[in-house]
């Protein structure tokens, strides 16, 4: 039997495919095609919470939980604390997302939801994908799973990898007001790592020891790092309510170089993760909405995702953290202290202009990246 063909076809139904899908029906891009997300996951659980600054009123704020504004970030200077205004601090839980999104995109005419999970594909006039149970064919293929290849060697690639506890206490120890973007009073092995925490009642808060490293730890040293900072911070009596745990990887290798005229790598997959902090829900939308445009105008899939300079600073972080992981807590320290938060987000969303770029540059130590430089014109 000939495959059944789509003209778009999504590997995976996460973050990126369920965006992507949505977009391209909103956009009545859908009135004389079709669309099939492929995707082996029910999505049923909470995997992910989902936290993303923004200036205002945002696209998702009816799946919102939380919003902060205010945060603060401990360093060995102290407590530094931040009002975000215009930006907030937003919470969604993956669940959310997922429950708003699938039936409403099951429902659609156009859509097929597909359970399978893709094995392999051909690209070609009409791309194959191969999945377990059945085959299909597509016009176009928008990809969200792994990639097979991890970058290449001379790409620096570092894990932000973490385990998180929400937990409920007995007495009131949080304020829902303030998060924290970076607790440094919890070292490991003079790795660059540090404590998140994000409050959502004076009893109840997500607890996650974070590191941006080369290779993972072992899974128990996690548990112990949280178990520290909680006595540290005098949190006794409490239970444990709900657990997450997760590897972002960090890298800057093109991975859109591989798209092409009718084939495009999305989410992680495709480089949407900052590659030096390890954000990706709001870069998510703005990827979507560029897709939305070329799709409109029907131009090929395979234009350079982001401006060259921002691929330029990711990629020499990176081999700051990656060769000399050690100085990685006194930079993040350094960009916390010395800059304004406004300046940093706008910087991290890759909006901010050559002056304030070499502003906020010139204010780091220059030793590592200098080390990192050398390093790379030596390789
Ligand atoms: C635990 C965790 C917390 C995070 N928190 C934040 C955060 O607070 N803020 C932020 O900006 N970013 C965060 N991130 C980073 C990033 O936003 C998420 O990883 C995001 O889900 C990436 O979107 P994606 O579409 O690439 O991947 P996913 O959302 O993981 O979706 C990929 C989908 O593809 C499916 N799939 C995989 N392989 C196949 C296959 N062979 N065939 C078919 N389907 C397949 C998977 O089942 C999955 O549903 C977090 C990441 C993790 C892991």
């Amino acid at each position: 039997m000939e495959p059944k063909h789509y003209d778009y076809l999504i590997i995976g139904g996460g973050l990126s495919g369920l965006q992507l899908a949505k977009a391209i029906a909103d956009h009545d891009l859908l009135q004389s095609k079709t669309l099939a997300i492929v995707e082996p996951k029910s999505k049923s659980k909470n995997d992910k919470t989902w936290c993303f600054w923004e200036k205002g009123e945002g696209k998702w704020d009816q799946l919102v939980s939380h919003v902060w504004h205010k945060a603060k970030v401990n360093t060995p200077y102290g407590e530094k604390h931040f009002d975000l205004a215009p930006y907030q601090y937003k919470k969604v839980r993956s669940v959310d997302f997922y429950e708003a999104l699938i039936p409403e995109l099951k429902k659609h005419p156009q859509i097929t939801w597909i359970e399978d999970e893709v094995i392999d594909f051909e690209l070609g006039e009409k791309h194959l994908i191969k999945g377990k149970n059945k085959t299909y064919t597509t016009a176009k293929l928008f990809d969200s799973s792994p990639p097979k290849k991890k970058g290449e060697a001379q790409y620096p690639y570092v894990l932000q990898h973490f385990k998180g506890k929400v937990i409920e206490t007995t007495e009131d120890m949080f304020d829902p007001k303030a998060f924290t973007m970076m607790d440094f009073s919890v070292g490991y092995q003079d790795q660059c790592c540090f404590t998140y925490v994000l409050p959502t009642s004076s009893k109840r808060a997500l607890i996650e020891f974070t590191f941006f490293t080369p290779s993972l730890v072992d899974k128990k040293t996690y548990d112990e790092l949280i178990e520290v900072y909680l006595k540290q911070a005098g949190v006794e009596n409490f239970s444990v309510e709900e657990v997450e745990a997760g590897v972002i990887p960090m890298t800057s290798f093109p991975f859109w170089k591989e798209n092409t005229h009718n084939y495009m790598r999305i989410g992680t997959a495709g480089g949407w993760v900052k590659a030096s902090s390890g954000y990706s829900f709001k870069n998510t939308e703005k990827q979507v909405a560029k897709i939305i445009e070329l799709l409109q105008a029907e131009k090929g899939l395979d234009t350079p995702a982001k401006a060259a300079r921002f691929q330029w600073y990711d990629d020499l972080f990176l081999r700051v953290l990656y060769h000399q992981n050690k100085v990685g807590n006194k930079l993040f320290t350094e960009m916390y202290n010395r800059n304004s938060i406004q300046s940093i987000f706008e910087f991290l969303d890759e909006e901010s202009d050559i002056t304030e770029e070499v502003k906020l540059i010139n204010r780091f130590s220059k030793l590592p990246f200098l080390k990192a430089l050398t390093k790379k014109a030596l390789t």
